[in-house]
């Protein structure tokens, strides 16, 4: 069975995963391994905002370097999919641009990457590629599904009858930069009030030092929650807010019934729940309530990895025998 490598690129590290795929398309892919690499990119990035170049070339080199370790135990490895923080034109596959990587702008990470490594490759955005393992990986037949990221910001993915939906200039569903308050916290994107100011890990930080002017992690924050911390538990509870403000917006215009929640920051959601579940029965139209499935994601972060190797055989017709969408038919059949 072809094997793939499925790559998620993190601000602080890089996480590869060796995916198999069946070419007949009737079993679900198989994550064989997943391999981690320390690779802070959002520091290195910051270091040379003056000369990108710098940067965009430390950043090959080390994911090159990082496939060649692992395609040396999986010589049989036939393509590369990326899952990337950004925003990537769905006709080119252009990174244009990176809030979280400063200084980078209309870099081709798929060419100059195959160009190292002499194997195809296939870049999207890395909330997209979450989504689309999401959606492999289903247990449930599901034909539409909404994947929120929950991590330093907030990114989601759409999956819409079946498809990853990339959208026309590679900005479909930057959730977290929907308004959630008005003449609210400032936000990278150039606006006020954006939902991820709120509902993401530097959102919670942010909260919480607003209340007690002391410097905490989301993780820290959500051990002082547990524990009882007023501060504490009302920064996850503000964070569970606006999420669901934002994702009423989303229901309201993407009927969909599943809602699927990953990131770093899924892992705290007994905390963010409960402000979660009141303001979105609070917002939701009427009909809609109790009607959309919202769920912490199962696949213990590996969805970013499964979903980008998936999305080659989508994107591409790499070897043109991986038919993922025959193994789609068969599930939706
Ligand atoms: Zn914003």
């Amino acid at each position: 069975m072809p094997i793939l490598i499925g790559i998620d690129v993190g601000g602080t590290n890089l996480r590869l995963g060796v995916v198999e795929v069946d070419t007949a398309g009737l079993v679900k892919p198989r994550l064989l391994e997943e391999v981690r690499f320390q690779a802070d990119f959002s520091s290195l990035c910051q270091l040379h905002q003056q000369a990108p170049e710098l940067a965009w070339q430390q950043i090959l080199s080390t994911i090159a370097n990082a496939i060649h370790t692992v395609a040396a135990k999986y010589p049989e490895v036939s393509a590369i999919g990326i899952g990337f923080p950004g925003f990537i034109a769905p006709d080119t596959q252009l990174i244009l641009q990176s809030p979280n990587f400063p200084g980078l702008r209309n870099v081709d990470l798929s060419a100059d990457l195959s160009a190292l490594i002499g194997l195809p490759v296939i870049t999207e955005n890395d909330a997209l590629a979450a989504a689309y393992g999401e959606y492999v990986m289903h247990p449930q037949r599901v034909s539409n599904l909404i994947y929120l990221g929950l991590g330093t910001g907030v990114g989601g993915g759409l999956i819409l009858n079946g498809q990853p939906f990339q959208g026309q200039h590679g900005v479909a569903m930057e959730v977290g930069h929907i308004i959630v308050q008005e003449n609210g916290r400032r936000c990278g994107c150039g606006n006020s009030g954006c939902m991820e100011q709120y509902a993401s890990a530097s959102g919670v930080a942010i909260s919480y030092f607003e209340a007690t002017q002391q410097q905490s992690s989301a993780a820290e924050i959500a051990r002082l929650a547990e524990s009882g911390n007023q501060a504490a538990l009302a920064a996850y509870a503000l964070a569970g807010k606006s999420l669901a403000q934002a994702l009423a917006h989303m229901l309201k215009v993407i009927d969909v019934s599943e809602v699927i929640i990953g990131g770093g920051m899924s892992g705290a959601w007994a905390l963010l729940a409960p402000s979660f579940q009141q303001q979105l029965e609070q917002d939701l139209i009427p009909a809609l309530r109790g009607k959309v499935n919202v769920n912490v994601s199962t696949m213990e972060d590996h969805a970013g990895m499964v979903g980008a190797a998936m999305l080659v055989s989508y994107l591409t017709h790499v070897g043109s025998v991986i038919r993922a969408d025959n193994y789609m038919q068969q599930r939706l059949a």
